[in-house]
């Protein structure tokens, strides 16, 4: 019988967790049950066949775990299902003005993505998934929540009479404007909002060592 088959593949977590509760140092557990610190550690670390068949039963009786017990369910994470995400801010380019009723409205070019906390690829903003109105989540790709009690615009338009008859004017225009820019961009993805402060501070690495160069 090989040890991959009598010692349990998580037996290196189960017995390291076990082992962190007691509050034992590897060193502890080297004075125990005699095995070097270093093989305790590389098992520790995944590598099965750091330590032997035997060693690995000593410090599951020195630490009171039974690894031939079931191992305790971990929590499954939260399910993410895909939704659809838009940046609800009108001068963002994934935004397609469009005259609705004779007023101008904003149809967001959603992003179906599975991830939580994501950047819009273009502006960099924090994309939703849920009406900013009435706080349901998004069903259907369009202009309007379509929550029943709700029905708001789901990318707010500026209120000022002025600020939306100058909007409304240049809506044709700038929906082409901004369809250009969304065809010709390099099919572009949202971005998990830590990520994009790590790739933000890579490019600008990069652009600090290009200059160093130059
Ligand atoms: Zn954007
Ligand atoms: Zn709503």
């Amino acid at each position: 019988m090989t040890t991959q088959r009598r010692v349990p593949r998580d037996a290196h977590r189960r017995l390291r967790d076990a082992r962190r509760r007691m509050d034992w140092t590897q060193a502890r557990l080297v004075q125990e049950v005699g095995a070097s610190q270093s093989a305790i550690s590389m098992f520790e670390a995944g590598k099965a066949g750091a330590l032997s068949e035997e060693k690995i039963a000593a410090i599951a009786a020195a630490l009171g775990v039974d690894l031939a017990a079931a191992p305790e369910e971990e929590p499954s994470p939260p399910q993410q299902l895909p939704s659809l995400w838009f940046r609800p801010d009108h001068r963002c380019v994934t935004n397609l003005p469009t005259i609705i009723s004779g007023e101008v409205r904003f149809v967001p070019a959603m992003i179906l993505a599975a991830a939580q906390e994501l950047a819009c690829p273009y502006c960099a903003g924090v994309l939703v998934n849920r009406c900013p109105g009435c706080g349901e989540p998004i069903a259907l790709e369009g202009a309007f929540c379509t929550s029943s009690r709700c029905a708001k615009p789901l990318v707010p338009t500026p209120e000022a009479p002025e600020e939306k008859a100058l909007l409304a004017a240049s809506a044709d225009a700038e929906r082409r404007r901004r369809l250009e820019i969304l065809k010709s961009s390099r099919a572009r993805r949202p971005w998990p909002i830590q990520g994009a402060s790590d790739e933000r501070r890579d490019e600008q690495t990069r652009t600090e060592e290009e200059d160093t160069r130059a």
